[in-house]
This record gives structure tokens, C-alpha cells and sequence, in this order.
């Protein structure tokens, strides 16, 4: 049966707009029939408590899922099968550059802007016997194509940049754009919803999954929320996330109620947003929230900038 999911990084607290994502990603599921799933993606940048704490955050907005939470550090073996198949098709080589050696060489005239520079792609097997005992390899994807296109539904057709890069990092862990096309596919998960800032990752990643003949998903990139100076909304700027606006006097629902009315939607409850939830009609622009001035009756500083 067909899934839309959330997938947060147990980095630490969620703020508004990783809320809102959340709430939109619930929306998006349950206004097409779709089961809803949740997976941490714990591979790395793990805070302890975080998990916990954004499994009851969710909860709290009302927020449901089926089945089991599901966590990347317990599927491991479903990335390494991902990884055998692409060895297997010749698709991987070892790479032993650091940051730096990429940035140097990333700065020649004929290294398309933000791609990998080809440094390891044709080493010979001496030479990558030799960087072997210098420092261990990342393993990259060897990519035929400089772009791929995939559908999103906010943003229509979008192609993006692909070139070789890393799905096994050099300490051996799966990077995130493996681990995510091998879950999603794992779990049946046929709509991606998420932040925009990950828009640019879906041509990789879709890429990627052409490779390991998976089914092509369906994506939603919606926008994200924003803080006065335009930067994305971050922790830092002030009581951005629910533990902070709680202990300031709001209520859970007052929060749920100014997200949804972010998004142009009724606040009352989840079942009346539901009802009313058309993708067509979502704010295209990102959400502007004020921290300093936020107000629980009114979303005047917290308003979809149409
Ligand atoms: N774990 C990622 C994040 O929290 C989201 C990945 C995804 O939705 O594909 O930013």
C-alpha cells in the first residue's frame, strides 16, 4: 500500500517549521489514502533524548502514524544489499579525498560549479593501494549523467545537478542520500514530503534509484520557515520550537492552530485542515516567523508571504 512519511534527524528539538513539515507530510498521506510512516534518521548527528523528544512533540500536535517508528541504525543491512548491487554494476569507486583536496580541486575551470572534481574516479589499483594507508576510502557513485529530472508536486518539473557522489562515507557509514532511496523504496513509500532545502538532493537521489531499479516517487518540497533576516529558522533565533513557546504560556493546540493558519488552513482541528487541504492552494513562498513577536490570536506575525 502506498506511504508518505516524515523522516527527522534526531539532532535535536523541532521548530515551527520542521513542525510544519511534519504537519504537511501528514496531510499530504492522509488526504491521498496514504499510510503515514515515521523513520529516524540517526545515522549521524544523534542528541541524546532528541528521539523521544520529537516522538512526543508529534504526538502532541496530533500527529499519528502506522506501524512502528522505524530507525536507519536498525536497517543497516537493507544499505549494504544497495551497496553490493551497485558493486556489482561497476557503479562505485574509492574515494580518498579530503574537503580540501575537493575544494582545490573543484576551483579548475573545466569542474562544473558544486561537483565532484573526478579526483579518485580513474585512480589505478596502485594508486589506491597507496591512498589505502593513508587514510580510508568513501566509496562515490561512478554517475553517467550530469543532471536528472524529477517530478515535484509544488514544484513541477525539476532538474538537478548529479554528479559522483558519496553514498558510503570513509568512516563506513551509508550517507543520507543512499539511506533515504533504499528506505523509502524498503518501505514502500511512494510520496516524499519535505523541506525544500532538500529539493536539490532529489535529482541525486532519484538518479540513485533508477540505478537500484527502484520505483520512481512522487515529491513534495514544501517551503520552508524563515526568520526576520531570512535565514532558515534555527533554534537559535529565539522560542522557535514547542518546549520553548510552552514554558512562554502557549498551548500545544495554539501552536498546531498558528501552523495551520501559516499554511492557510482552518485551525480548529486536524480533521477540519484535512477536509480543506488542497496542495494547489498551499502558500508557495516560505513562512517569515518573528519569534520576538509572535502572537497565539493572530497570525499577523507569522503570516505566508503571498
Ligand atoms: N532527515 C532529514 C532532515 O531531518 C530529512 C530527510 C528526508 O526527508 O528525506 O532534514
Amino acid at each position: 500500500m502506498a506511504a508518505g512519511r516524515f523522516a527527522p534527524s534526531p539532532s535535536g528539538e523541532l521548530h515551527l517549521g520542521n513542525l510544519r513539515t511534519a504537519l504537511l507530510a501528514w496531510l499530504f498521506a492522509r488526504s491521498t489514502e496514504r499510510r503515514f510512516l515515521l523513520r529516524v534518521e540517526d545515522l549521524d548527528r544523534v542528541r541524546a533524548g532528541a528521539e523521544a523528544a520529537q516522538l512526543t512533540e508529534l504526538t502532541a500536535l496530533g500527529l499519528s502514524w502506522d506501524g512502528e517508528v522505524s530507525r536507519q541504525s536498525e536497517r543497516l543491512h537493507h544499505y549494504d544489499d544497495a551497496v553490493t548491487h551497485l558493486r556489482n554494476d561497476g557503479r562505485l569507486f574509492e574515494c580518498f579525498c579530503t574537503r580540501r583536496d575537493i575544494a582545490e580541486a573543484a576551483s579548475a575551470p573545466h569542474v562544473l560549479p558544486g561537483h565532484y572534481p573526478g579526483t579518485c574516479r580513474n585512480l589505478s589499483e596502485s594508486e589506491r593501494e597507496a591512498a589505502r594507508s593513508v587514510r580510508p576510502a568513501a566509496l562515490r557513485l561512478r554517475a553517467c549523467v550530469d543532471s536528472y529530472e524529477v517530478r515535484d508536486l509544488l514544484h513541477g518539473t525539476y532538474a538537478g545537478a548529479v554528479d559522483d557522489f558519496v553514498v558510503v562515507r570513509n568512516d563506513g557509514v551509508p550517507a543520507y542520500n543512499l539511506a533515504v532511496v533504499v528506505d523509502d523504496a524498503e518501505q514502500g513509500i511512494d510520496q516524499v514530503v519535505r523541506g525544500e532545502d532538500l529539493l536539490s538532493s532529489a535529482p541525486r537521489q532519484a538518479y540513485l534509484g533508477s540505478l537500484l531499479e527502484l520505483p520512481p516517487v512522487e515529491y513534495a518540497h514544501v517551503p520552508l520557515a524563515l526568520n526576520p533576516e531570512g535565514r532558515r529558522l534555527a533554534k537559535r533565533d529565539g522560542s522557535v520550537t514547542l518546549e520553548a513557546l510552552t514554558a512562554e504560556g502557549w498551548d500545544v493546540l495554539q501552536i498546531r492552530a498558528l501552523i495551520l493558519r501559516s499554511l492557510g488552513l482552518p485551525d480548529f482541528s486536524l480533521e477540519t485542515a484535512l477536509e480543506a487541504f488542497d496542495p494547489e492552494q498551499l502558500p508557495r513562498e516560505a513562512w517569515v516567523v518573528d519569534p520576538s513577536n509572535l502572537s497565539s490570536t493572530d497570525d499577523a506575525a507569522a503570516t505566508p508571504n503571498r
